[in-house]
C-alpha cells in the first residue's frame, strides 16, 4: 500500500517537495484491529501547523513518518467483534490507501446522506461550528454574528447555525465574489463581503451597521482586529483558528487594538473541539435533523484522484480552492 510522509519541514508556504509518497507492506490485523481501505480522507488547516516542529495541543508530524488525519475506511479484514468486511469506519489514519485501525468506530450511514459528511457537517468541522458558536461564544437569539472564513467547512456551518438559532443578523467574509454570492444566495447569510477587496473595517461596518455581538474567528490577524473594533459591549469572540497566519514564517504581532476589549468588556475564548467529545452525539443529532429537514446546507468540495491528488488538495484548501468541506475521494 502507499502513504504520504512528511519529507521536510516547510518555512512559510509548503510545497510538493515537503511531502513524499512511500510504498509499504502492512501486517495482518491483530486482535482488536481491522484492515481498512480508505474511501475518503480529510484535508484540514490544522495539518499545516503540525508540519512545524512546535509544541501544541496535538503533536507535530515527524519527518520521515506518515501524516495522519480524519478518514473513512471500508473494512477489508476484521478481527473486531461485530465488524465485518464492507462495514465503514471513521478513524484518524488518513493520508494512506490502507490502514490498520485499532478499536475502530463503526459508522452507520444515514439513507440519503453522503458518508463524506461525517468528515464535515456531521463530523469534526460541523461540531467545531456548533461548539464555537453556541458554547464558546454563547450566541443568543437576537445577536448579530460575524463569521470569517464563512464559505469554508467550519464557517459555512457556523453561519447557518446562527440563523437557525435565531440570530438577528448573520454576516460573513470570504475570499472571492463567487463565495460571497454563495453565502447570501444559498446559505442564508444576511450580508457578506470579499476580504480581498480590502478595508475590512469599512466593509464590516457596512455589513453590520449596528455592530456585532458575536465573532466566530477562523482567520485571526486583520479579521480579528476589524471584529474587535466592530464589537458591541459585552461581545463574545470564539477563537477557532487563525488560518491567515499558518503559512507566515513570522506571524505579525497583534491584534493592535486589543486594548478596546477592556472598555467593551469583551470575552475572547479559545477552544479545541475534541475537548467536547462527550456532547458530540447530541450535537450531531441536532445537526443531522437540520440537514434532513433541508434547513442546513452541507457544502463540500470533493477532489478525485486519491492519494496522488491529496497534497495538491491540501495546498489548494490553504489557498481557498474549496467551498465548504474539502475531502479527497480515494479510487
Ligand atoms: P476551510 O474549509 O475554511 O478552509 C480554509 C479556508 O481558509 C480557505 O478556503 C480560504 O478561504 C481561507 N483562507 C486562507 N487563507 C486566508 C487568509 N489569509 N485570510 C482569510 N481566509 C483565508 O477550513 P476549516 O473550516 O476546516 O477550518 C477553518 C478554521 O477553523 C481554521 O482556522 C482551522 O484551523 C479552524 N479549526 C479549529 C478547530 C478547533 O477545534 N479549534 C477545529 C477545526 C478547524 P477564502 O477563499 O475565503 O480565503
Amino acid at each position: 500500500t502507499r502513504e504520504i510522509h512528511l519529507a521536510s519541514r516547510p518555512d512559510g508556504w509548503p510545497t510538493e517537495a515537503n511531502f513524499a509518497v512511500v510504498d509499504r507492506d502492512l501486517p495482518a490485523p491483530a486482535d482488536g484491529q481491522a484492515l481498512v481501505r480508505n474511501v475518503y480522507m480529510s484535508v484540514d488547516p490544522y495539518m499545516r501547523p503540525r508540519m512545524n516542529d512546535v509544541k501544541s495541543y496535538v503533536p507535530p508530524f515527524q519527518v520521515g513518518e506518515p501524516l495522519d488525519g480524519g478518514a473513512i475506511g471500508e473494512v477489508v479484514e476484521s478481527r473486531v467483534d461485530g465488524l465485518a468486511p464492507g462495514d465503514l469506519v471513521l478513524h484518524r489514519l488518513g493520508w494512506r490507501e490502507h490502514a490498520l485501525v485499532d478499536r475502530p468506530r463503526r459508522l452507520e450511514p444515514i439513507e440519503g446522506v453522503p458518508v463524506s459528511h461525517y468528515l464535515g457537517a456531521l463530523g469534526s468541522t460541523g461540531l467545531t461550528a456548533y461548539v464555537g458558536l453556541l458554547e464558546m461564544a454563547s450566541m443568543r437569539e437576537g445577536d448579530t454574528v460575524f463569521v470569517s472564513g464563512a464559505a469554508g467547512a467550519v464557517g459555512s456551518i457556523a453561519g447557518q447555525i446562527a440563523r437557525l438559532r435565531g440570530a438577528a443578523r448573520v454576516v460573513g467574509s470570504a475570499g472571492s465574489a463567487e463565495k460571497v454570492a454563495l453565502l447570501t444566495d444559498k446559505l442564508g447569510f444576511d450580508a457578506a463581503f470579499d476580504y480581498r477587496d480590502g478595508d475590512l473595517y469599512r466593509q464590516l461596518a457596512a455589513a453590520a451597521p449596528d455592530g456585532i455581538d458575536v465573532y466566530f474567528d477562523n482567520v485571526g490577524g486583520d479579521h480579528l482586529e476589524a471584529a474587535i473594533t466592530a464589537m458591541n459591549d459585552y461581545g463574545r469572540v470564539a477563537l477557532c483558528g487563525s488560518i491567515s497566519q499558518y503559512n507566515q514564517a513570522k506571524p505579525p504581532p497583534g491584534p493592535r487594538n486589543i486594548g478596546l476589549a477592556v472598555g467593551k468588556r469583551l470575552t475572547l475564548r479559545g477552544f479545541i473541539v475534541s475537548d467536547h467529545a462527550s456532547r458530540f452525539p447530541e450535537m450531531a443529532r441536532e445537526l443531522g435533523a437540520w440537514l434532513a429537514a433541508g434547513d442546513l446546507v452541507a457544502e463540500e468540495t470533493v477532489v478525485d484522484g486519491g492519494l496522488d491528488a491529496a497534497v495538491d488538495a491540501f495546498l489548494g484548501m490553504l489557498r481557498g480552492a474549496n467551498t465548504g468541506k474539502m475531502v479527497v475521494r480515494m479510487p
